[in-house]
């Protein structure tokens, strides 16, 4: 689906330190080793861009192991990774959908596509799967990050629906049954306060 092999294999060059993507993801990295989220210990990433973007963010954890967190931290952060792999393809097609709407001037963004694609598999609010504060917290993100592909959101739609919509109407297989949103039964669903 899309353009996944344009994208595939990329990684952050020559990476730029940014201020805002820096508050977010010491606020998604606070919140995973706290078991406030659902991402595994590497956030979605692949060791090598995991290893640069802590070396590039936070190198005070740079040894940190998810084992060092203690078993309890370590099994559940071993359990999501399997879970991310068992559905890396659909992963990779949100990643591939982030980043063709990214704002395209910060290699960041990389990273930042590939966390919250990893956080889109979780079973919560798509904001709560990342660990950030808040609904708004997760818009600022997405608009700093990948605008192209935000600024589409114009009903103010629940994240991950939109995103899955979107994956669904560039495969030409969108299966919503309703003539409309507003005359549809899932209108809370798609629509509803992510409280
Ligand atoms: S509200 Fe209904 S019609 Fe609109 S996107 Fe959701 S499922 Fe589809």
């Amino acid at each position: 689906m899309g353009s996944a092999a344009a994208h595939r294999g990329d990684t952050p060059q020559a990476v730029r330190h940014d201020r805002a993507n820096h508050l977010w993801l010491e606020r998604i990295v606070r919140s995973q080793r706290d078991g406030l989220s659902c991402l595994p210990f590497h956030l979605g990433l692949d060791e090598r861009s995991y290893a640069e973007l802590i070396r590039t963010h936070f190198p005070e954890l740079a040894g940190q192991t998810s084992a060092s967190l203690g078993s309890l931290a370590h099994e559940c952060s071993e359990l999501r990774e399997d879970l991310l792999e068992m559905r890396r393809d659909e992963w990779e097609e949100l990643r591939v959908l982030l980043l063709d709407g990214r704002r395209g001037d910060d290699p960041e963004e990389l990273w930042m596509a590939s966390i919250v694609a990893a956080a889109c598999l979780g079973g919560d609010h798509l904001w709560r799967d990342l660990g950030l504060e808040s609904r708004e917290t997760l818009r600022v993100l997405l608009m700093h990050n990948f605008p192209r592909l935000a600024e589409r959101n114009v009903k103010n739609m629940r994240w991950k629906k939109f995103f899955y919509k979107q994956l669904c109407e560039q495969d030409g297989g969108y299966v919503c049954r309703s003539p409309s949103c507003e005359q549809c039964p899932s209108h809370h669903d798609c629509f509803g306060a992510e409280i």
